[in-house]
């Protein structure tokens, strides 16, 4: 029989379970129905915590819209089932009253937000950057007495986030980079 290393983790810690429940008398069939239903009931899905350059994979339970389980990726070689306490904590930022799922927007000298949609948003994001770069684009710069090529674009920074994966990474670097950007920085690092 093929066992993955999560199959193997997950057999073997519920054979532990079991045999610990049974010594203090729970009655296991019970125990082993509801892990069961856990299983059966809820959608699995990977995913990577966001909170630093390490990247631990991690499984996450969802239910009813609700995050209800959470667990290192076994198969991960990066942190291989484990996570710290941080990385525990993520489910909060999905089961959080306070998560934006909305574009929102505060004009210049406004008060209030107003909501706004991704089709009024990304046009505008698009404006701003080529107008700011149009604005502060360097091309050359003196050394020595000489003119060199620079093409330094100083007035748009480029922040990337530690759940971005390697191909996300590398687009977005060499979106930045076309645009001659240079401060180019990682979440974690800051
Ligand atoms: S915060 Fe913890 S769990 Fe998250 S990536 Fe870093 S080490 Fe892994």
């Amino acid at each position: 029989m093929e066992l993955s290393r999560r199959g193997f983790l997950k057999l073997s810690g519920a054979g532990i379970g079991v045999a610990a429940l049974a010594q203090l008398g729970f009655s296991t069939p019970a125990f082993a129905a509801a892990e069961e239903l856990r299983i059966s009931e809820a959608k699995e899905s990977t995913t990577v915590c966001p909170y630093c350059s390490v990247g631990c994979s991690a499984i996450v339970s969802v239910m009813d819209g609700k995050v209800v389980g959470l667990e290192g990726l076994p198969d991960s070689p990066i942190n291989q089932a484990a996570l710290c306490s941080k990385g525990q904590s993520i489910y909060q930022v999905a089961n959080n009253d306070r998560r934006l799922q909305k574009v929102r927007y505060r004009a210049p000298g406004a008060t209030e937000w107003e909501e706004k949609t991704w089709e009024d948003a990304i046009p505008r994001i698009a404006r701003l950057i080529k107008d700011t770069r149009d604005a502060t684009f360097v091309e050359t710069e003196d050394v020595n007495g000489s003119k060199v090529t620079v093409n330094r674009c100083e007035g748009v920074a480029q922040l990337g986030g530690a759940a971005l994966d390697n191909e996300e990474c590398y687009l977005i670097s060499k979106f930045a980079r076309a645009l001659g950007i240079v401060y180019l920085e990682h979440q974690a690092r800051i």
